[in-house]
């Protein structure tokens, strides 16, 4: 069966688009840590981020990268977290989170309500932040 995130980029689910290339797609976790935390995927369904090959994980890395600016330029914070777990979805992905403590990072913690038209302009805005 497809993961959740193969159903996202085929379209079956909707997501809060940010940004993709023709090989990953980057879009707002949908339970997240604060706002503007980001999901960067493959398009392509494989389990483990090490088994992609060099290609596709360098490509998928410098996608990260220039989401992860565009992130910076939105949302107020110190810097941009990456996290890599996967324990829930087996489908490779990158956590992008704005973080001003090392708790930000804290996987347990509560995670932030949002209303459909918060995802929506945060999603636009860090969009339009993408060079
Ligand atoms: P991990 O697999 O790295 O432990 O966590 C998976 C992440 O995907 C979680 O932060 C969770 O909130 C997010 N997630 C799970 N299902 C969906 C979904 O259907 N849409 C979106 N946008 N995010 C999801």
């Amino acid at each position: 069966m497809a993961s959740i995130f193969s159903r996202i980029v085929a379209g079956e689910i909707p997501s809060y688009r940010i940004a993709e290339t023709e090989s990953c797609y980057a879009f707002l976790d949908i339970n997240p840590l604060a706002k503007g935390h980001t999901l960067v995927i493959p398009k392509q369904e494989i389990d483990n981020i090490f088994d992609l090959d060099e290609a596709l994980y360098q490509e998928l890395f410098s996608f990260a990268k220039q989401v992860s600016h565009a992130i910076e330029k939105t949302i107020p914070c110190e810097r941009i977290g990456m996290s890599v777990i996967g324990l829930e979805v087996p489908h490779a992905h990158i956590h992008l989170i704005p973080i001003n403590t090392l708790r930000d990072m804290d996987f347990s913690k509560q995670r932030v309500a949002l209303t459909a038209e918060q995802f929506q302009e945060i999603a636009a805005s860090i969009a339009q932040n993408i060079v």
